[in-house]
């Protein structure tokens, strides 16, 4: 790896990482009063599957337009250090709390964002899950990119360029960075040298992430994660009969709500705190009656995000562990074929060969296609029980 600039976190993405020195390069000499200088835009798309990086990708390019040695994100300076840290005050990230992102927090955004930079370079505006664009707030969103303020830079990050994730007028109006899914070796190269992780954990981790890095740092350094892990590829041998189907998926769905749950406990906790303390314990003056009622409205209104955010945890945990467990079909299918790619998972590398001795090909495409076809159906809003309970059936019936 090369000095810790900016980009370092990027792992394995050479192409796009070139495309955004070049463009940071020129817009640090467009405000330096360069005339003429190409290659830097308002608009920027970045895309690429779970896990490649396209927040950190957005980030780093972010730092890098607010970098104070001609753009070339050292990743040393003040530009660099309060970019990446989120508290640059030409730098604002828009990250849903629940599944959408609605059409004031947009305007309101969209109004800052005119602004002319107080650091005098770039008024940076990252939206970390454009695809979850209400369709008012991308209207709202277009207008701006339609015509930006001069020194105005939107940077949106979408699972894909496919209209149901970014609507094709804005689309057309940005410039789009693709990133790919890392090899696994330059996952484990990452874990390895930069956050110090042994070599062959650095190597299983990697594997068993399927390229998402930091799903990855995560199985490398939390056991309850790995623990996670493992009760959801004890699965396919839990299959034995209709009730055992059921069972599974409960124990699925239960372990989904409960890492969700741990996982905004902490900062729904210090919201609720925090909110309390902002409106006073009480209070027994004049207009205390209306204060009380203006701070229930308010606790109504926090509790409606929490519990949002707290549905969108658990489809991501749920997903999460669906992509697992699509993994090891995946295996027993790569065994049987004897395909010459290595098995996602390592561990279960026995269990796989038994069932590819077992099963036909067919019968584990069909398994591996009632994981996709689940994980589609509860994107598609259909309620997880009824998703993952007609998927068991198919997993154990093949
Ligand atoms: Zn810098």
């Amino acid at each position: 790896m090369g000095p810790r600039d900016v980009f370092s976190e990027l792992v394995g993405q050479d192409e796009p990482v070139e495309t955004l020195r070049r463009a940071a390069a020129a817009a640090a000499r467009i405000v330096a009063g360069e005339p003429g200088v190409g290659g830097m835009t308002h608009a920027w798309i970045f895309t690429g599957p779970p896990g490649s990086g396209r927040s950190v990708a957005a980030r780093a390019f972010a730092a890098a337009l607010q970098c104070e040695r001609d753009g070339s994100g050292c990743g040393e300076c003040h530009g660099c250090h309060t970019a990446l840290g989120r508290t640059h005050a030409d730098v604002r990230f828009v990250v849903p709390e629940g599944l959408s992102i609605g059409v004031n927090e947009m305007r309101a955004l969209v109004l800052r964002a005119a602004t002319a930079p107080s650091g005098g370079r770039w008024q940076v505006v990252v939206i970390e899950d454009a695809d979850r664009l209400t369709e008012a707030a991308g209207n709202a969103l277009l207008k701006a990119i339609e015509e930006p303020p001069p020194r105005t830079v939107f940077l949106l990050c979408t699972p894909s360029t496919h209209p149901d994730d970014i609507s094709v007028t804005i689309r057309s109006r940005c410039r789009v960075v693709s990133l790919r899914q890392p090899p696994a070796d330059a996952v484990a190269e990452v874990l390895a040298l930069r956050d110090g992780v042994a070599g062959d954990v650095a190597a299983w981790a990697a594997a068993a992430s399927q390229g998402h890095v930091g799903r990855a740092k995560l199985l490398a350094a939390d056991p309850d994660a790995r623990s996670r892990r493992e009760a959801v590829l004890a699965v396919p041998r839990r299959l034995t009969g209709i009730g055992a189907c059921f069972d599974a998926a409960a124990a699925l769905i239960e372990a989904a709500e409960a890492e969700a749950a741990a996982s905004v406990a902490e900062s729904d906790a210090t919201e609720r705190a925090s909110l309390e303390q902002a409106l006073g314990a009480g209070g027994t003056g004049r207009g205390a009656a209306g204060a009380m009622r203006g701070a229930a409205g308010q606790i109504k209104d926090l509790e409606k995000r929490q519990k949002s955010r707290a549905t969108r945890a658990q489809r991501d945990a749920l997903d999460r562990a669906l992509v697992d467990l699509a993994g090891f079909y995946r295996d027993v299918l790569v065994t049987t074929l004897k395909a010459p790619v290595a098995v996602v998972h390592g561990d279960t590398a026995d269990q796989a060969e038994a069932a590819a001795r077992k099963w036909s090909p067919e019968s584990t495409l069909r398994r591996l296609e009632a994981v996709v076809a689940c994980r589609d159906a509860i994107e598609q809003n259909v309620k997880p029980k009824i998703a993952v309970e007609a998927m068991m059936v198919t997993l154990w019936r093949g």
